[in-house]
């Protein structure tokens, strides 16, 4: 019989446009004789809606919103349940990025429905979406990272000076500043002078409540690919070569400027320092399915963790896929092995 898979995306995020390519490259690539597609769109609103059955790749998911039932339920819990309370999925795939798709919050409605889902859990989804949390816990895990500091909307408003006083003391220029929870380098600017910094500050504020500023490192950026529940698997490692000053959400998306180098040159100790870090960050997470681990590795080959991302870009032309197709294992074959961790990982809760 054939898994019936609800694939979730959209979403109430900065990260919508990027979910929505996710989603249209996994209908691209998902085996329609394995599996049973059914599209589930939220949209830039937080409404829910129902797509038609996918039963062959489309050109664009976008054009689904169109198809939509405009009597589509909007209770989450009657839409995803039949007339008799019976799932209608046998796995949820949530293709989704940023909050509310990232952060563990899809994760927990899906834990209380009791679907089994792709990826990681609420708690790991949560302590990754936080970047501060998530420093925090790479700390006990001892793995190094950048000097930062952290503040709340309240505090700068309440003493801005103090905080970039504390930065300039504790860290050293250029800075990056960041919302704490989001990703594809939305609301993220380096600052080069404190007049630079005040105008960094107020932009990443505009997403978020929470700020962390980081000491800016001049390295390369090498990633990871993390593969598993229990006993996780990792890629070999690829560098991100960005024609932009910094990877910023353009270079990710749009210009198509920034050069993906798999596998990365690097040296064995350099290597197997990150194939540790990246798992010791899995496990301090409480990781499953899928990680994309990101380091800085300096002239003189010092690694630097810099995040992790629980739900990493996931079209075929992403780090993610491009890494596990360097190793062994193809995009369709890693929709499969997701799709299995998702269930082995159900399974293993009960
Ligand atoms: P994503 O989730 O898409 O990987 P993100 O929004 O979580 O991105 P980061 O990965 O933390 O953001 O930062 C985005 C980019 O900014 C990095 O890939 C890097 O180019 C640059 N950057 C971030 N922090 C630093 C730092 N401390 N030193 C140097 N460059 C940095
Ligand atoms: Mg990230
Ligand atoms: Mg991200
Ligand atoms: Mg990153």
């Amino acid at each position: 019989m054939k898994k019936r898979v609800g694939l979730l995306y959209g979403g109430k995020s900065a990260e919508h446009e990027v979910s929505l390519s996710t989603a249209t490259a996994v209908s691209k690539a998902i085996d329609y004789d394995k599996y049973e597609v059914h599209p589930i769109f939220i949209t830039l609103n937080g409404q829910w809606l129902r797509g038609p059955q996918l039963t062959k790749p489309v050109d664009s998911i976008e054009q689904l919103q169109f198809k939509r039932d405009n009597n589509s339920p909007n209770n989450i819990t009657e839409f995803i349940l039949d007339n008799n309370s019976q799932a209608e999925f046998d796995v949820v795939f949530p293709l989704l990025h940023g909050t509310n798709g990232e952060d563990g919050t899809v994760q927990g409605l899906l834990e209380v429905l009791n679907f089994p889902y792709v990826g990681n859990g609420v708690l790991a989804s949560a302590a990754g979406m936080d970047k501060v949390t998530m420093k925090q816990l790479f700390s006990v895990a001892g793995l190094k990272q950048v000097p930062y500091i952290h503040f709340l909307r309240k505090e700068w408003n309440e003493s801005s000076k103090e905080i970039i006083d504390k930065c300039e003391a504790e860290l050293g220029w250029p800075m990056f500043v960041k919302p704490a929870n989001l990703g594809s380098s939305v609301g993220i600017s380096k600052a080069t002078n404190s007049g630079e910094l005040v105008k960094a500050i107020e932009i990443a504020l505009q997403y978020d409540r929470k700020i962390i500023v980081e000491q800016g490192l001049t390295a390369r950026e090498i990633e990871m690919g993390v593969l598993g529940n229990d006993d996780p698997r990792v890629s070999v490692a690829g560098e991100i070569k960005p024609m932009t000053d910094f990877y910023d959400y353009d270079s990710k998306y749009k210009d198509g400027s920034t050069a993906l180098i798999i596998p990365a040159e690097i040296s064995t100790d350099v290597e197997s320092a990150m194939r540790d870090m990246a798992i010791r960050a899995f496990k301090i997470l409480d990781c499953s399915g899928l990680v994309r681990s990101d380091f800085f590795v300096t002239a003189n080959n010092e690694v630097y963790i810099n995040e992790i991302n629980t739900m990493p870009g996931f079209t075929p032309v992403s780090m993610y896929p491009l890494l596990w197709q360097h190793t062994d294992v193809s995009y369709p074959q890693l929709i499969d092995q997701l799709i299995e961790l998702a269930i082995e990982r159900h399974t293993e809760k009960q």
